[in-house]
């Protein structure tokens, strides 16, 4: 399922679980305004786009959750628990690798994305 992405700045809800962002896909929940957003922070959260778009949103939430709980269960630690999650591997692995128009469907979506910042070169 491919939605058109809805970026929002300055966000309450990744502020919330004291995170730099969350993708509750079709929308992508920023903390910080705009121009504070680093590529490698953009870059991390298409690729959890990437993973919903291919699992679907029901199993990809559902697999996420049910191994951060596993993690957690065996790790005893928030932070360990989310960074061994295979997600957020994959996100760390790949968020300073790709470029925008290889982690979007099309050059389109990538630059409409890329127009939201100010350094779009750096970005597709
Ligand atoms: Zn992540």
């Amino acid at each position: 399922m491919t939605l058109a992405l809805r970026l929002r700045f300055g966000h309450f809800i990744p502020r919330l679980i004291r995170a730099e962002a969350i993708v509750l896909y079709p929308y992508v929940l920023f903390a910080q305004p705009r121009q504070k957003i680093s590529a490698s922070v953009l870059r991390h959260e298409l690729v959890h786009v990437q993973q919903v778009r291919r699992l679907g949103w029901f199993r990809f939430y559902f697999a996420y959750l049910a191994e951060y709980s596993r993690h957690l269960w065996r790790l005893r630690d928030h932070f360990q628990a989310y960074l061994a999650i295979s997600f957020e591997a994959e996100a760390y692995r790949l968020q300073d690798r790709l470029t925008l128009e290889e982690l979007l469907p099309s050059k389109e979506e990538a630059h409409k994305i890329a127009a939201h910042f100010s350094e779009v070169d750096r970005l597709v």
